[in-house]
Parts: C-alpha cells; structure tokens; sequence
C-alpha cells in the first residue's frame, strides 16, 4: 500500500518541454488514466516517474523523494509496464516473469519457494501457464504483452505504472488484464497510473482521468467531466458521441462524417 505525489513534474527534451509542471496526488489504491492524443507526453511522464528519463519536480512515495531510494528499492515499488518493451526471444515465458522478483533476489542468490508461487500465480491469474516453457521469440504480440503485464505484477510493487497495456490484446484478454489489476487494487490498495488510448476503457477502470496535450493537463477529473465530446473534439480532432449508462460508465462512440454533407 503505497500514495503518491508527483509535484511540478516537468520534463525536458534538449529545448523542448515535453511534460510541463504535471501534479498529481494519489491515495493508495487510486487509479490515475492519462489521456491525450499521440505525442501528449503520457509515456514520458510515465518513464519520468520509473526514473528512465530525468525530470525536475518532485517525486514522492509515502512522503519521501522516490529519488532518494536506492535503485533497487524503486524496483520493489514501482513497477512499470513500457509500451514497446525488448524482450529477450530465447527465454522462457517463465523465466521472464522471474525477473519480476529482481528486487527481491540478490545478485548470486536463487529464487525462493515463494518467488516461484508468485510466478505460477501470476501466469495461471492471466490464464499464461501453457507459455511458462514456450520461448518468447515463438510467441505473438498479445502473448509477449499479457507476459510483460505478468512480470510488473510478480514484482508485488505496491505502485504500478501502465503504458497501453493492452493495446494488443483482443477484448476478452484487455479486460482479463484489467480485471486482474482492478482486483489486486481492491485486495491489496495497488496505486495504478495507467496511459491507455481506448477512452471508454479508460474511464471504465480509472477513478479519474488527467487529459494531457502538449505535454500539459487541459482537463482532469471522474470521466463523466473529461470524457465530452466537445472536449475531446478540441483536442484529439475527432468526431464522437459520448453516451452515460445507468451504472455510470462513459461510453465513447466515434462518428463517421455524413456522406451528404460532403
Ligand atoms: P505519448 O505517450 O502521449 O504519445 P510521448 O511521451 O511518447 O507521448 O512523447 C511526447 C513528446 O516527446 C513527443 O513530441 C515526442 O516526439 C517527444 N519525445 C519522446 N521521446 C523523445 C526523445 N527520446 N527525444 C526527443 N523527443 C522525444
């Protein structure tokens, strides 16, 4: 059980800001969308956050600078799933998945009992358990995805960052996955920060939404205040209807032009 506080986090690529003065507060077991159109800086934060690229601003999981911890100690935090991950083709789905438990097991030492139980039951939890002996190079893409998300959960981190993660997948493996991390976010209070292109499954999973555009927040809130049409015409350029149903999920429906019109 972990909160977070990202305060003023800017991020520079030589001239240009790409991420400019991003806050945002969240509770233990909150889950934060980012949304915006190609380019907005939702994976740039993300790997600011993980510490793959440098960033000014603070940082802070449970009151103190993530900075500060030594480089294991933010492994056995944050665990992040990139969006094009490398993934070495001749190892074993199980193998994979162990690296997960890196933060855990030290440079010469082996694996405990346990690491292997979260292993088996992370890949039996996503329904992977007939990949733990395939290599990853015999695998397709939605496979290798559904193995990335199960080794950021092997590691148990109590804060979990999400880059498209299931861009891949078909519907039924998106919202196994999803349904996976909402379920360890109820049990176990795992703070999520997830990036995901597909908005209604955006505002299905999240607590709230910041929608992000050149690098800054334009709108943030419950997706019933974000999700709008008019909104999302300004800054994604695109044509929709939004319709709320009765339990109070946001639906996202794009509009073909009419024809007649042209
Ligand atoms: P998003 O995830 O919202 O699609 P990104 O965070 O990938 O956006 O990119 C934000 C901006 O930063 C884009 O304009 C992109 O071209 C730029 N950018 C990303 N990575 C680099 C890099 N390594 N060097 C220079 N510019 C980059």
């Amino acid at each position: 059980m972990s909160s977070i506080d990202l305060r003023d986090v800017t991020v520079r690529y030589g001239r240009t800001t790409v991420v400019h003065g991003f806050t945002e507060s969240l509770r233990s077991g909150e889950w934060l969308g980012l949304i915006g159109p190609n380019g907005a800086g939702k994976s740039t934060l993300l790997r600011a956050v993980v510490g793959i690229v440098a960033c000014t601003g603070e940082i802070d999981v449970d009151g103190s600078p993530l900075a500060h911890r030594s480089r294991t100690r933010r492994a056995a935090l944050v665990a992040y799933v990139p969006q094009e991950p490398l993934l070495p083709d001749d190892m074993t789905g199980a193998e994979y998945v162990m690296l997960g438990r890196a933060p855990y097991v030290s440079y010469f030492g082996t694996e405990t009992r346990h690491d292997r139980a979260m292993v088996d039951d992370v890949l039996e939890r996503l329904d992977l358990g007939r990949f733990a002996a395939r290599r990853l190079g015999s695998l397709s893409g939605g496979e290798r995805q559904r193995l990335v998300i199960a080794r950021a959960l092997a590691t148990e981190a109590p804060i979990l960052l999400l880059d498209e993660p299931t861009s891949a997948l078909d519907i039924g493996h998106q919202q196994q996955a999803l349904e996976l991390v909402a379920r360890l976010r109820h049990d176990h209070g795992l703070t999520v920060i997830s990036a995901m292109h597909d908005l209604t499954l955006a505002g299905l999973y999240s607590d709230r939404l910041a929608l992000l555009h050149e690098g800054s927040v334009v709108a943030s809130g419950p997706a019933t205040e974000v999700l709008r049409a008019d909104t999302l015409a300004e800054f994604y350029g695109v044509r929709v209807s939004v319709h709320l149903e009765p339990d109070g999920t946001v639906v996202v429906i794009p509009r073909r032009d009419d024809l007649a019109d042209r």
